[in-house]
C-alpha cells in the first residue's frame, strides 16, 4: 500500500499529539510530510527526533531560528510562515489542529492541498465558512469534523436531510464547576478553571468549557458545518461525556454517539473511515452497558452558565461570531493572566456586544479575509478597551 502523506497544523498541541500517537503505532503507512507548532521548542525538537517529518513550519520567530540552527545540518525544512511552503507539496490527510483564530489561513490553504481534512480548528469554520467550504467543494476535499459533538452528528444525519429531524441535542459536560457553589464563581482561578473532569484538552478549550462558551462556539460549528435549521439544536448538560450527539427523527427513532472520552476515538475513526480497532489505540473500558445505567441528562440553568444567554439570533448570525470569539480569545487570555476575575468572561462579553460600534462590524454579510481580520481585530482592541477600564483595580 502506498503510504498516506499526512499533515498535522498544531502537532505539539493535545489534538497534534493524540494524533501523532495514534500514528505512531502504524507509521509504515504514514509518511509524516508536514508538522506546524508556534512555540513548545521542547516539544518541537522532540518530534522532528521521533517523527522526521520532511517540512515543519514554526510560526514563532525566536523558536524558528532556534530550531533552525538546531537542525541545520538535518534534510528537515524548516519555514517561519505557511506562505513559504512549496506550492507543489501535496498531502492525503490534514489534521488542522491549530487553535484559534491564527488557524484560519493554514485551514483554508491546507485544503487545497489535500485530499481529506480532519478538523478540529473549531475558529476556522466559526470565522471563515463561508470562504472554507466553497474551498472543499471546488477541491472536493473531504472533510471531517472531529469536534466530537460535530463528528457525531455528522455520523449520525449522514443519510439525512432536514425534513427527517426534528432535533438534534450537543451535549455539554458542564465542566469543573456544575456543583460549585454560586457565590464563590468569582474566586475561580485558572488552574481549576483549566481541570476538566472528563476530558484531556488545551488550556482554551478547558477555559471555555468550564462556563459553556465552548458549546456556544460548537452551537455556531453546528449551524455552519451542517445544512439543518439552527432552531433545532439544543444544549444539553450531561455529565458523564460519554454520548456526545442525539438526533431525534420525525419516523420515531431517535439514534446518538456513545464513545468513552478519548479524543483518539474521533481522531482514529476519521484517519482510517471508521474501519478501526479501536483496542490496538487506546485501552477502552469496555464499560457501554455498565455506563448506560448511569448515564444522565438535565438542562442547562442559566444562573450558573450565563454564557448561553448569548446563544441569541443576532449574535450567532453574520459576522457577530467573529466579534463572540476574539473577545473571548482575549478575554480567556486575560483570565489566564490573572489580569481579570472569571466572571469579567461574561460581563465583558455583554459589553462588547452593547458598544455602539457592535452593529456596525457585526453587519457583515460574507467579510472576505482581511474584512474578518478587521472584524476580528475591532473585537479584540474593544475586548482590550473595556478590561482596561472595568478592571485596572483587579491587577
Ligand atoms: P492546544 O492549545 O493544546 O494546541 C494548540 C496548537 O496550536 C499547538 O500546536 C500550538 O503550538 C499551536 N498554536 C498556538 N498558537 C498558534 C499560532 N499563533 N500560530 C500557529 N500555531 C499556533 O489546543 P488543542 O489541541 O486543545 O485544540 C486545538 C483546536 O482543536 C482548537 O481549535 C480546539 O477548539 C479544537 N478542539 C480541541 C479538542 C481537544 O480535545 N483538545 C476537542 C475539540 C476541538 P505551540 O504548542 O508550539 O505553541
Ligand atoms: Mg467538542
Amino acid at each position: 500500500m502506498k503510504k498516506k502523506k499526512i499533515a498535522i497544523l498544531g502537532s505539539t498541541g493535545s489534538i497534534g499529539k493524540n494524533s501523532l500517537e495514534i500514528i505512531k503505532l502504524n507509521k509504515t503507512n504514514f509518511n509524516i510530510k508536514l508538522l506546524s507548532a508556534n512555540s513548545n521548542y521542547k516539544e518541537i525538537c522532540n518530534q522532528i527526533k521521533l517523527f522526521k517529518p520532511s517540512n515543519f513550519v514554526i510560526t514563532n520567530y525566536l523558536v524558528y531560528v532556534k530550531v533552525k540552527s538546531e537542525f541545520k545540518n538535518k534534510r528537515i525544512k524548516i519555514y517561519n510562515n505557511f506562505k513559504d511552503i512549496p506550492s507543489k507539496l501535496k498531502f492525503d490527510i490534514t489534521i488542522a489542529a491549530i487553535v484559534g483564530i491564527a488557524g484560519l489561513e493554514p485551514t483554508i490553504q491546507f485544503s487545497k492541498k489535500s485530499k481529506k481534512i480532519l478538523l478540529a480548528n473549531k475558529e476556522s469554520i466559526i470565522c471563515g465558512w463561508h470562504i472554507l467550504s466553497k474551498i472543499i467543494k471546488k477541491n472536493k476535499t473531504e472533510l471531517i469534523p472531529i469536534d466530537s459533538e460535530h463528528f457525531s452528528i455528522n455520523q449520525l444525519t449522514r443519510n439525512y436531510t432536514d425534513s427527517d429531524i426534528k432535533k438534534i441535542y450537543i451535549t455539554a459536560s458542564g465542566g469543573p464547576f456544575l456543583r460549585r457553589p454560586l457565590v464563590s464563581f468569582n474566586k475561580i482561578k485558572p488552574n481549576a478553571a483549566c481541570k476538566h473532569p472528563n476530558w484531556n484538552m488545551g488550556k482554551k478549550i478547558s477555559i471555555d468549557s468550564s462556563n459553556l462558551m465552548n458549546k456556544i462556539l460548537e452551537l455556531i460549528e453546528a449551524h455552519r458545518l451542517f445544512s439543518f435549521n439552527p432552531i433545532k439544536y439544543e444544549i444539553i448538560i450531561h455529565p458523564q461525556s460519554l454520548i456526545h450527539a442525539i438526533v431525534i427523527f420525525k419516523n420515531g427513532q431517535s439514534k446518538f454517539l456513545y464513545h468513552e472520552t478519548d479524543m483518539k476515538i474521533p481522531i482514529s475513526n476519521a484517519i482510517y473511515n471508521n474501519r478501526v480497532d479501536i483496542d490496538k489505540i487506546i485501552k477502552t473500558g469496555n464499560n457501554f452497558i455498565k455506563n448506560l445505567r448511569n448515564i444522565k441528562f438535565e438542562n442547562v440553568d442559566k444562573k450558573r452558565f450565563p454564557i448561553v444567554t448569548l446563544a441569541k439570533e443576532k449574535y450567532l448570525s453574520k459576522s457577530g461570531p467573529i466579534i463572540l470569539n476574539a473577545s473571548n480569545e482575549i478575554l480567556v487570555d486575560s483570565f489566564i493572566k490573572n489580569k481579570i476575575p472569571y466572571n469579567g468572561i461574561f460581563e465583558t462579553l455583554k459589553r462588547v456586544f452593547k458598544d455602539r460600534d457592535f452593529n456596525k462590524y457585526a453587519v457583515k454579510k460574507v467579510p472576505n479575509i482581511d474584512e474578518i481580520y478587521k472584524i476580528d481585530n475591532w473585537a479584540r482592541n474593544k475586548t482590550l478597551e473595556i478590561i482596561s477600564k472595568n478592571y485596572e483595580k483587579y491587577r
